[in-house]
């Protein structure tokens, strides 16, 4: 019912995620311990793409993608050579000051490389293990066998990573079989979906058998389109109470990817659903590998979940913006902030949750910049070539001139630093 004076009489429910009960896993390396479920933060991962024969090569890329806000990283693990790398990746990166523990991702062979490379089973922090190609036949138990005994043994989280690009063959046509006898069969898609959860839940209980801690397994299912991957993660979190690692598989490059990630992922994690994510990008030529965190990043930070690094608010200009020197102060203060956090997050607690405000004009810069902690109003055609500086709500001083740009990243960083540094006696 509508007062006319006030508006509803009830206020208007505000939109939060919702929360899913899910077992804890621990990820760990040396002091850093990365709790994954059970009410922990939503956590971003990702995957070097070198050659993991490549120990230093590797190393620099896990450092970039932990720098970038990565917290743990992924590496292939496919060959005996690689499997004898991992050692030398791990002490590279503790020598480094790099503690983000690894993720060996283990596929037809990983059972021979983790009983043959103890060292390599003990340097990494977590298997992923594919149900999909651990082996055929009788051999496929044994192997699967082998690879919970290790995770045991060097007590390590396990993920067991289905993916519908290398789904188990022989579970999908038992599946596609039963179908064929029901009354009225399911689509193949459908049967695709029960076979992607089934093999995952097959593989967990076994694991579960072998004497792995419930708690230390996480599941996905990945598959490549949007409605698909939320259709098979409601069920499947539905299904369990397992920690739930999401990510759209091959989502391709650039705005395609980062779009279809992005409305993937955050439908499910409204829902409460997803503890761990990856954005598996596909980089253009020249982009850097942490593309694929700064995504994951800002989609939990756009959702409201985490917070990584301050935000930017700058207006999309128009008309009234005819130069470029707004989009590149935008640019600079985004790229600066950015590089900035490595070393601010240890200096500055509480820094990336600061809020800067870069417009165009007067028409939303002023009101904009008042809401930003600090915000810079230019000035747009025709408008006196001021542009106020506003610092917690307040119009603080005007910069002109040419050196706008390099004044009001000045200005940010003595804002910073008098207000998240230590303070003085
Ligand atoms: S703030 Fe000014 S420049 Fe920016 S979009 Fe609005 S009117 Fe255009």
């Amino acid at each position: 019912m509508q007062d006319k004076n006030f508006g509803p009489a009830q206020p208007i429910a505000l939109a939060l995620p919702a929360q899913r009960h899910t077992r804890q896993a621990r990820i760990v390396w040396g002091d850093n311990v990365v709790t994954v479920g059970g009410g922990a933060p939503v956590r971003v991962q990702s995957m070097t793409n070198t050659d993991t024969v490549d120990a230093i090569g590797t190393a620099i890329q896990v450092k970039e993608l932990a720098l970038a806000g990565s917290e743990f990283v992924r590496i292939t693990v496919n060959t005996p050579e690689a499997a004898a790398a991992v050692p030398y990746i791990r002490e590279q990166l503790d020598r480094m000051g790099v503690n983000t523990p690894l993720v060996g991702d283990f596929h037809y062979n990983g059972h021979r490389l983790l009983t043959e490379f103890p060292d390599c089973a003990q340097a990494l922090s977590k298997y992923r293990i594919n149900p999909g190609n651990v082996g055929k036949g009788e051999k496929k138990d044994k192997q699967f066998a082998q690879m919970i005994e290790a995770a045991i043994r060097w007590d390590k989280a396990v993920r067991i990573g289905v993916n519908w690009g290398s789904l188990d063959q022989v579970l999908l046509a038992e599946l596609m079989d039963a179908n064929s006898r029901r009354v009225q069969p399911w689509e193949a898609r459908q049967v695709m979906y029960e076979a992607l959860i089934a093999s995952a839940l097959d593989s967990a209980r076994q694991a579960e058998e072998l004497g792995l801690d419930g708690n230390q397994i996480i599941l996905s299912c990945k598959v490549s389109g949007v409605q698909d991957l939320i259709a098979v993660y409601r069920e499947l979190a539905r299904r369990c109470d397992y920690a739930l690692h999401l990510g759209l598989t091959e989502a391709g490059m650039g705005t395609k990817g980062t779009v279809a990630s992005s409305a993937a992922l955050s439908v499910l994690l409204q829902e409460g659903i997803g503890e761990t994510i990856r954005v598996s990008l596909t980089p253009q030529p020249g982009e850097a590998r942490t593309q694929e965190v700064v995504v994951a990043s800002e989609i939990l930070q756009a959702l409201g979940l985490r917070v990584f690094v301050p935000s930017v608010t700058a207006c999309p200009g128009c008309g009234r913006t005819t130069s470029t020197t707004f989009q590149e102060l935008a640019k600079q203060i985004d790229d600066y902030l950015r590089a900035q956090m490595p070393l601010w997050r240890a200096r500055y607690p509480g820094v990336e949750g600061m809020k800067v405000a870069v417009m165009g004009c007067i028409v939303n810069g002023p009101g904009e910049s008042k809401h930003a902690d600090i915000g810079i109003s230019l000035p747009g055609t025709g408008e006196a070539p001021a542009a106020p500086v506003f610092i917690d709500g307040e119009k603080a001083l005007t910069l002109r001139g040419e050196g706008i740009a390099q004044e009001f990243q000045a200005l940010v960083e003595s804002y910073v630093q008098r207000r998240y540094g230590p303070r003085q006696p």
